[in-house]
């Protein structure tokens, strides 16, 4: 059995024939892709998913010959299967990953030594974009920002930034990403509820480039259900990252995911019905946006990329100079500088274990309080509660691994708090031992 965490959601795949044959082949079946009345082997389970793809390639004209092609990657499942099948399917296209190192806590480090890991195996050149390099910042310092409780949205500028940053620098023609079916139809919902019909123009499987110098960008799994993927990723044994990021662990975004996988108990064809009448009858009467736009670019007065913006600075440009005026962004401290830390201002300190009870109870730092892991996933109200008398006091926290405190800290530096993380707990146990 094998599982990876994706989101706040764990999917879980075990790997049991079923008591039927495979609908193609001779082979026992050993899983039913969703919506389908197929029961299918590996290998035909496979070719089914690589036949979706080829086919929303060939029907959305998607890549031309010669195109030179760059694959975003997360260090999920979804660019990892986007990626082996795009190199299955068309074995010399001239395809490179790219990696943006978001500077986001212990997540993104696992993250790219994750997508290192799959290049190596999928013979694929990787580029590597670092944030903390090329900008001097990290995804994690909007905590400090009027940003912290939209960190997604302004992730989201950056990594738009750095797709048309990218296609220069490499020469590419199209850029590929892994968004699924589910990604589609949750964003779809969610942007038709606040009526933002432009962006709701912008789901469409290919985005032509909207002025000269841009890639085109194009979704190859867009009609594919998410735990398709997944299966797909565990059956080709692709090298995933097993943690997710925090801000999507702290983001109550899966509202619509939920729903659609609600409905699919009543309708197993409701996600592929609900994407054809996006199609077909939603898209075409949206406006398109190149034609409108082309005209009104400009260099950004910062970094020279073209932008639509008035004040003739791009958007990521605004967001960057927010934090610029923020001296002091540390959310960690190593073992060592907490204990010095804590020797000179003990006072000022409140220590919080966010281990398993019985490992608290096998020894913890001296006055430090226990808190119940689960406390993570808590409504604000109960979550509060056992910090709300802290609110002078600078909390710090630690765990094994430092995930979970990490959690912590970006939850209630969110609500207004002085949290930090203890960088390397194990030292610090080593001296509770
Ligand atoms: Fe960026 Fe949010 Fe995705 Fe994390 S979950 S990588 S912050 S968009
Ligand atoms: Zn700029």
């Amino acid at each position: 059995m094998k599982y990876v965490k994706c989101g706040a959601e764990v999917f879980e795949f075990k790997l049991k024939p079923l008591s039927k044959k495979c609908s193609y082949c001779e082979e026992r079946a050993i899983l039913r892709p969703e919506g389908s009345s197929l029961y299918l082997c590996k290998d035909c389970f496979l070719k089914f998913c690589e036949r979706r793809v080829k086919e929303n390639i060939a029907k959305h004209r998607m890549f031309s010959d010669g195109d030179r092609v760059g694959v975003f990657l997360s260090g999920g499942k979804d660019s990892a299967t986007l990626l082996a099948i795009l190199k299955k399917l068309f074995p010399s296209i001239d395809i490179v990953g790219i990696f943006l190192n978001l500077g986001i806590g212990y997540y993104s480090n696992y993250a790219q030594s994750a997508v290192e890991d799959l290049c190596k195996k999928l013979e694929v050149p990787l580029h590597i974009i670092d944030l903390v390099e090329r900008e001097g910042i990290r995804i994690d310092d909007f905590v400090f920002t009027s940003f912290k409780n939209k960190i997604c949205s302004v992730c989201g500028v950056i990594k738009r930034y750095y797709f048309t940053k990218a296609a220069k620098e490499l020469n590419l023609d199209v850029i590929a990403t892994g968004h699924h079916l589910d990604d589609t139809l949750s964003t779809m919902l969610s942007l038709f509820f606040n009526g933002d019909f432009i962006s709701l123009s912008r789901l469409r499987p290919v985005l032509p480039p909207l002025h000269v110098g841009q890639a085109k960008k194009v979704k190859p799994l867009f009609s594919l259900p998410e735990i398709d993927i997944f299966h797909y990723a565990v059956l080709s044994e692709l090298p995933v990252e097993g943690c997710s990021c925090p801000h999507g662990e702290l983001t109550p975004t899966k509202r619509w995911k939920s729903w659609l996988n609600e409905m699919l108990k009543e309708d197993k064809t409701f996600k592929f019905r609900l994407l054809s009448i996006f199609m077909k009858k939603l898209l075409p009467l949206l406006p398109k946006e190149e034609m409108e736009r082309k005209d009104e670019f400009v260099p950004c007065q910062v970094c020279g990329e073209f932008t639509p913006s008035k004040s003739h600075v791009c958007v990521k440009c605004r967001r960057v100079s927010l934090l610029q005026r923020i001296e002091d962004k540390r959310l960690e401290r190593t073992a060592e500088e907490f204990l010095k830390f804590y020797s000179q201002n003990h006072d000022k300190i409140v220590v919080f274990d966010v281990r398993e009870k019985e490992d608290y109870e096998m020894g913890t730092f001296p006055s430090a309080i226990w808190i119940e892991p689960n406390l993570i996933s808590a409504e604000d109200k109960d979550f509060l509660k056992p910090f709300k008398n802290y609110r002078e006091k600078e909390l710090h926290f630690f765990c094994y691994s430092g995930r979970l405190s990490y959690l912590f800290v970006l939850r209630l530096r969110k609500l207004g708090f002085r949290a930090y993380n203890i960088k390397n707990p194990e030292k610090l146990l080593k001296k509770i031992d």
